[in-house]
């Protein structure tokens, strides 16, 4: 699907990076799922290993024509052209954009979609959004992200999202250390459930890390995937 491209920003659109699907949810709690994906644009944080600069590095991409503009109606008008229930809100940071994403869960609720938003956990995501029916799949960001911790750990976002919405908590992990590192948010903020997913860039890479964690990911009662997408595509 091409979002449509508007020269004018009406209160309820959206700035799209891409849309796709359906294909499998990749990561996490519902991996396996067959699903919609929206990316929307921009970020407000740079990680080093971004795997999607081309949805805010301006320096490197092109703004123009790297997005468009598409309304919640078009974007619902996309998902119900599909049987896939399952709509992924992706980015960038869609909470970014968390007026207009509030009335696009409204509606794809409204049409019958379940919604999973993928969020840095960086931004408070107010009231509507809050008590939305979306689930919260929250990446908090670990040193390895070469972010400062004040940019990507932000107390007062984790605690809303811990507090007042469905939420899960998923972590992309190399070794050990990064497991400790979620031990440590774990224990300040009361993080539940936790997801661990293997940074891998093919199908060997992937299970070696996994087979490397399983153990301690068992032990501290947390749940391992693979990020199915880099088994099956490897990207
Ligand atoms: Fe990329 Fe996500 Fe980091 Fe933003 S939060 S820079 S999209 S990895």
């Amino acid at each position: 699907m091409t979002p449509t491209v508007q020269s004018a920003a009406p209160p309820r659109d959206l700035l799209v990076s891409e849309c796709f699907g359906p294909t499998f949810q990749g990561e996490g709690a519902s991996s396996g799922r067959r699903a919609l994906f929206l990316r929307l644009a921009t970020c407000n944080l740079c990680c080093g290993w971004c795997d999607t600069p081309f949805t805010w590095d301006w320096s490197r991409f092109d703004h123009g024509a790297e997005t468009s503009r598409a309304s919640v109606a078009d974007l619902v008008t996309w998902a119900t052209s599909s049987t896939a229930t399952l709509v992924v809100v992706t980015g960038g940071e869609p909470l970014l954009q968390r007026d207009g994403l509030a009335d696009l869960v409204t509606s794809l609720t409204a049409a019958g979609k379940r919604v999973e938003i993928e969020t840095n956990g960086t931004l408070v995501p107010g009231p509507a959004l809050a008590t939305s029916t979306a689930q919260f799949n929250v990446g908090i960001k670990l040193a390895n992200s070469g972010m400062r911790e004040d940019r990507r750990v932000r107390p007062d976002a984790i605690r809303t999202f811990a507090e007042t919405t469905a939420c899960v908590w998923k972590f992309v992990v190399r070794d050990l250390a990064d497991l400790d590192e979620i031990s440590g948010l774990e224990a300040r903020f009361g993080l539940a459930p936790i997801w661990m997913m293997p940074e891998g860039t093919n199908a060997e890479s992937t299970l070696a890390v996994m087979r490397s964690l399983a153990d301690e990911v068992l032990a501290r009662g947390w749940n391992l995937t693979p990020r199915l997408h880099i088994l099956l595509w490897g990207d």
